[in-house]
């Protein structure tokens, strides 16, 4: 696993430690390219070839999900080691896998051997070329340019260094404009040596994508998604323009309310000063909550106050989320997951508390690893982790290959779409709550969570685009960060208050370009969750407004959602999205109505003052 940065959404395999499709998708290649075979392969070969892969992938999935866990759980030098070793094997395989697999490029096949061929092929994020000497370069680059971002530090004084963790606590909490565009800037200054390393890193990358056949490594990312690359890159340019509207508008009263407390640092009419946001990559705003609240803001009830003076206690938490599913339809989860969780933080020894979904076994060893405290907040991770297992034991009877979510953004929108439903009506039926507060105050639960899910949509979605044209060679290293603040500005509607020049490289000031992990699926998961939800309350027949519909208890949207979670990956997203839906394109428009009763507040509070920038 590649830990991020503390949100459950931003890690690289935030589900469980490896599924099969995801082991291909890291590097580390083999050092010699597999020999190329005189004769045309045949259509037996093939099947056998897919076989001999899926088990073996399996075998060695499993082993580093074992070994993955007693690292998390027990971290020491060994498992540490131990855990990696596991996690190479796999990854070398998954890369030997896929460039074995372009040799079957021209057979007519079956299409469930054609569909485990593709997906072995383009499950890579990075594709080695060929070339030893090259390969070994490659790798090694990813390596220290997420190491060096692993290191980053900012120093102020000599000796005073902060480190990321230390500058988001002061970028979450600060009210100071100089303090944060101090920790900005210098955050930013630990990717200016990356600069060198990455454009030899895009050079390299394109040429063992190009080998697979793919025009460049941001296609074979595009790849994945069941379409041509080029109409996927305009499908997620048609969600954006659906979001649009909705953005702007929030973005406009934000920084109205910003322009209140900071005076001209913030411009009336231009793009938001990126540094006062809350959050480094301003990617989400819900830490400057409190200064765009409104007067109103109280929704009534304190769940964190209310699991407290239950004692409730952390299997009591997840009973709640089991409970949850077992209302939908689905059956309990095995009594393995209660022996082998993780629930609380041990006293005697080190563990990974960032909270995570596992099936060790991909089939029935389902857990969770989280240190719950009795807090709404985890309330709701609880609900979205188990999400991920529900998902996980759906898809289990699928061929090993297909054990994974329609596409990348499916298996977050999952949990999401759970915690979606954690609705007042949901606890007052759970017990939790005596009665539902009236929704005409529901204005700051809005504002919260679009400071939340909405401000995150057009950053969810420019990382890659950034990507996209530097792969294909539209962006140049002469114009590397210029692009990046075009596009910043463009969807963000934020700009940086210090100069930035050719000198600096701000794109890799965000661990997922750093670290090489693409990002498009965050974006997709963010519109996914929505259209699940809004298409699951229908089938349960809730006609309130859609931010109030809980499916809790509903057997209708269980079965819809169960339909979906047991395909898997074994057929086109667009099946899946079909079965939960009833359409086969995703629709942002879900957003929008979700957010209907917010739009329209907004844009009262906007009324006379400035939009857009
Ligand atoms: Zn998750």
């Amino acid at each position: 696993m590649k830990p991020t940065f503390r949100h459950f959404r931003f890690f690289a395999l935030p589900v469980a430690a490896l599924s099969l499709s995801a082991i291909a998708s890291a590097a580390v290649p083999e050092k010699k390219a597999p020999p190329i075979r005189a004769q045309a392969p045949t259509v037996a070969e093939a099947k056998a070839f897919v076989d001999a892969a899926e088990a073996k992938l399996m075998e060695l999935a499993v082993e580093a999900s074992r070994a993955g866990w007693v690292q998390s759980t027990y971290i020491t030098d060994d498992t540490e080691v131990l855990a990696a070793k596991a996690n190479e094997r796999a990854i070398n395989a998954g890369v030997e896998y896929a460039k074995q697999a372009v040799r079957f490029d021209k057979l007519k096949l079956p299409d469930e051997v054609a569909r485990k061929l593709l997906l072995l092929k383009n499950g890579l994020t990075l594709a080695a070329p060929s070339n030893p000497k090259e390969s070994e370069e490659v790798t090694r680059i990813a390596a220290a340019m997420e190491g060096e971002y692993g290191k980053g530090k900012y120093c102020p004084q000599k000796d005073k260094c902060l480190d990321l963790q230390d500058i988001s606590k002061i970028m979450a909490e600060s009210r100071d404009a100089a303090q944060l565009l101090d920790v900005w800037r210098g955050w930013h200054t630990i990717s200016v040596p990356m600069r060198p390393k990455y454009q030899r890193f895009v050079e390299l990358a394109n040429k063992g994508a190009r080998e697979l056949g793919f025009a460049d490594t941001g296609a074979m990312w595009r790849s994945k998604y069941d379409m041509p690359p080029d109409a996927f890159a305009k499908e997620v340019d048609r969600l954006w323009e659906q979001l649009k509207p909705l953005y702007v508008s929030l973005h406009a009263y934000v920084r109205w309310k910003l322009r209140e407390k900071y005076g001209d640092v913030v411009p009336a009419r231009g793009p938001i000063p990126a540094h006062l946001l809350g959050n480094m990559w301003a990617q989400e705003w819900t830490t400057v909550f409190d200064l765009v609240k409104p007067a109103d803001a109280d929704p009534g009830y304190d769940l964190t106050k209310i699991l407290g003076a239950k004692k409730t206690d952390a299997k009591a938490m997840v009973r709640y989320g089991e409970a949850f599913f077992s209302s939908l339809g689905f059956d309990p989860l095995p009594p393995t997951f209660w022996e082998r969780s993780l629930f609380v933080k041990p006293r005697d020894r080190e563990v990974v508390c960032h909270a995570s979904a596992w099936d060790i076994d991909n089939e029935n060893d389902l857990r969770i690893k989280m240190c719950i405290e009795p807090t709404a907040e985890d309330f709701t991770t609880v609900h979205h982790e188990l999400g991920h297992n529900f998902y996980q034991r759906a898809y289990n009877t699928k061929p090993g290959l297909f054990r994974d979510s329609a596409n990348d953004g499916f298996h977050e929108a999952v949990g999401d779409t759970i915690a979606l439903s954690i609705t007042p009506e949901y606890l007052v039926k759970i017990g939790l709550l005596d009665k539902a507060p009236d929704p005409s105050n529901d204005i700051g639960l809005l504002l919260r969570r679009a400071l939340d899910k909405l401000a995150f949509l057009p950053f969810g979605l420019l990382v890659d685009q950034w990507r996209w044209k530097v792969f294909s060679g539209e962006v140049t290293p002469a114009n590397y960060n210029q692009a990046w603040w075009d596009l910043r500005t463009k969807y963000q509607g934020v700009a940086s208050s210090v100069g930035r020049t050719e000198k600096d490289f701000d794109p890799a000031a965000k661990y997922h370009v750093a670290a090489n992990v693409p990002y498009t699926r965050y974006f997709l998961a963010a519109i996914l969750q929505f259209q699940f939800h809004r298409a699951l309350s229908e089938a349960a027949g809730c006609t309130g407004p859609l931010h109030r519909c809980s499916i809790y208890g509903n057997r209708e949207a269980g079965k819809k959602l169960d339909a979906m979670l047991q395909m898997g990956l074994s057929r086109p997203w667009q099946d899946a999205l079909e079965a939960i839906s009833g359409k086969r394109e995703m629709d942002a428009t879900a957003i929008r109505d979700y957010f209907a009763p917010l739009q329209k507040w907004l844009d009262e509070q906007n009324k006379g003052k400035p939009v857009r920038w």
